[in-house]
Parts: structure tokens; C-alpha cells; sequence
């Protein structure tokens, strides 16, 4: 059946026991397994728990709610919906939180449901997205989380390289290590988690350039795709070719490779810009949009070429190449394709043990 992902489980276990080995022996006993990009997939997000992990990450409780019988922490890493408090304090062991009004709530619900809730408060330390501004008084907000009973405050994180590209440095990996300090100091308290970041900060982790202070990690695109995000970089012995995508020829004819005809915009709005490249071997793949953008896909037949996409078709140069109608064609993904396919309802997922 296609398009179909192939997903070579015996990889990803392997790099999810890198990943949590790298981390342990960096100080790092604990570190989140980050499954969001599998879009509640259960056997993928077993096999990486199955690699050891004791805290299983994702930014929506829809996911978490399928995990519900995995035997580990549940975190809910996108701050909470103020629409959602029941949810988050009911599926999720965990959260990352930013907002005292939410906070506020999630402390009343949990004395609701008798329960104590643990989160991690956010930090923002230049990325600009989650977290309280690292400028702002940050301290008056933490006495206000110590009012609220029914939550504890087990730690606080940052978040980097998700919307600015800010990369960790020792400049603000210091700085949230000074930040603990100063918290710490003026409640008289102990902050359990201290959480560096994503797989942006493994490069810094694998060079032992983290303080030691930070001893948590948020981890899911380098055990997917085995590269750190900082730089983009590929990490030596980790896999990188989990993931697969399968598509199959619906046509393979010779045509022009320039419209005919007056040119507006295609079905996206777009007014395209085509260069005559006179006659072609044109395929039409079954791949659209509806299953993932073609921007995020690589063939592996480095002679095959993408010329352009719409809703359900995805058209290739094939003109250096030998393919028929009906063959099969295969492409790597990124991460944002990755996120699409997983997502998509239309793409069948194929396990390969
Ligand atoms: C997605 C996410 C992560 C994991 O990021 P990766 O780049 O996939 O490792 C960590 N923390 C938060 C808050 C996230 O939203």
C-alpha cells in the first residue's frame, strides 16, 4: 500500500540507547525522551522507551492519553492550554510552564483531583518563545509558585534553536545555571531538574561542555534523525536513514517542460517560475501535500529531480532515468517531513523489526 513510511525500529532503539548512554555518562541520569515527531505512534515511541528511558516527552495530551500504559513519566512539554487544566493535570505527570495564571489553575484542579503536579518553569533565555524573559524578575514570579500548594516546583528549563536559531554557549548555559543559583538561594531551596535544552544542546553535551549543573535534556529529533540541531550536523554512529518514503508512478510520459499557454497562479496561489528545458520524462508520483511537502523529501535515486507539487501529486524529472509506470520511489525526509508523514493520514507506516 501506498505511500508508505518505512520505519526501521532496530535503528531507532539503537540510537535512542546512544542518546541515553551519551547522556548518562555526561551526568545526565534522567533525560526526556522526546516523542512529539512520531504523532502518537505507539511502536516507535515503545521502542525508545524500551531503550531505558524514565520520562516520556510530548506537546500533546492526545499522545500522552495513548501512552497512558507505559510504564514511565509522562511530561507534557508545550506549556498548557488555559482551556485544557483538567487534561494536563489528569494524563501528565509533568509540565513545562511559563504563565502564573496557568500555574494558578493547574494548582487548583490538582487539589481537585488530589494530586500534587509537578513543572518545569520556563526560561527565556533569547530563543523567544517559551518561558519568562531571563531580564524579567523571575524571582517574584517563583514566590508566587511557592504560594500554590498542589505544585511542585521540580525545576526550571530553557528552550533554544525552536524560533530565534539562538544556539547553546556556555554564555547562556551559565546564565540558567546562574538563574538556579539565585533561586535556590533566595527560597532556600533545592531545584531537582535543571533542563538544558533540546538536541540542540547534544553537541555541547558529547563535547563535555555543559556545566554540570544542567542535568536534564529534552531529547527527540537526534534520536530520530541521529544529527544534533545546532550546527545540522550528523552524529558518528548514530543512524540516519530510519525513515524511508515509498511512492508509487501513477504516469511516466515524455512532455515539455514548459507550460502552455497563458501562466497565473497554481493551486497554492503561487505563480510558479518554470525554465524551458525542452522535452522531458515526466513522472506523476501518488505523493501529495496531503502527505508531506515535497521541500522536505530527498530522493535516493540522486538522478531523479522534484519539479513541483500539489495537493496529491507530486511530478519528478525522470529524464536521466530508467523508471516505469508502477514503480516504486523512495526519498529520506527532514524533520519537518517527518512531522507531515507521521501526521498524515493517508501515509501507511510499515515497521521493520
Ligand atoms: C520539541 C521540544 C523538544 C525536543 O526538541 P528536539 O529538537 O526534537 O530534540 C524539547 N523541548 C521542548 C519544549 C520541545 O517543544
Amino acid at each position: 500500500m501506498y505511500p508508505n513510511i518505512e520505519i526501521n525500529l532496530r535503528k531507532l532503539s539503537k540510537n535512542a540507547r546512544f542518546v541515553l548512554e551519551a547522556c548518562q555518562n555526561n551526568g545526565i541520569n534522567f533525560p526526556f525522551a522526546v516523542v512529539k515527531v512520531f504523532a502518537g505512534d505507539l511502536p516507535c515511541t515503545k521502542t525508545i522507551i524500551d531503550a531505558g528511558y524514565h520520562y516520556l516527552a510530548d506537546s500533546r495530551i492526545e499522545n500522552l492519553i495513548k501512552y497512558t500504559d507505559l510504564n514511565v513519566k509522562k511530561v507534557l512539554l508545550r506549556i498548557s492550554m488555559p482551556s485544557d487544566i483538567e487534561n494536563v493535570i489528569r494524563y501528565s505527570d509533568l509540565s513545562l510552564e511559563s504563565e502564573i495564571i496557568t500555574i494558578e489553575a493547574l494548582n487548583i484542579e490538582a487539589r481537585a483531583q488530589k494530586k500534587i503536579h509537578d513543572i518545569i518553569l520556563m526560561l527565556d533565555l533569547g530563543d523567544l518563545r517559551e518561558g519568562i524573559f531571563c531580564n524579567d524578575n523571575y524571582l517574584s514570579r517563583v514566590s508566587e509558585i511557592l504560594r500554590c500548594k498542589n505544585i511542585n516546583l521540580l525545576g526550571i528549563g530553557t528552550n533554544l534553536t525552536c524560533y530565534g536559531g539562538v544556539i547553546p554557549t556556555d554564555e547562556n548555559m551559565n546564565k540558567l545555571v546562574e538563574i538556579k543559583n539565585n533561586i535556590e538561594k533566595e527560597f532556600q531551596i533545592k531545584l531537582e531538574i535543571i533542563s538544558g535544552g533540546n538536541s540542540s544542546s547534544l553537541k555541547m553535551l558529547l563535547d563535555h561542555q555543559l556545566p554540570q549543573e544542567i542535568n536534564n535534556l529534552r531529547i527527540g529529533e537526534a534520536i530520530a534523525l541521529g544529527r544534533e540541531t545546532a550546527y545540522g550536523e550528523n552524529i558518528p554512529n548514530m543512524e540516519d536513514d530510519i525513515f524511508t518514503i515509498n511512492a508509487e508512478l501513477i504516469e511516466v510520459m515524455k512532455k515539455p517542460s514548459l507550460p502552455i499557454g497563458e501562466i497565473g497562479v497554481n493551486a497554492f496561489g503561487e505563480k510558479p517560475v518554470i525554465r524551458d528545458q525542452g522535452m522531458m520524462k515526466r513522472g506523476i508520483l501518488a505523493l501529495g501535500r496531503q502527505d508531506v511537502y515535497y521541500e522536505n523529501l530527498i530522493p535516493l535515486d540522486s538522478n531523479i529531480k522534484i519539479i513541483g507539487q500539489s495537493s496529491d501529486h507530486l511530478i519528478v524529472d525522470l529524464t536521466k532515468t530508467d523508471y516505469h509506470l508502477g514503480d516504486i520511489i523512495s526519498f529520506n525526509v527532514n524533520y519537518g517531513g517527518l512531522l507531515q508523514t507521521m501526521s498524515s493520514l493517508y501515509v501507511k507506516k510499515i515497521y521493520i523489526k
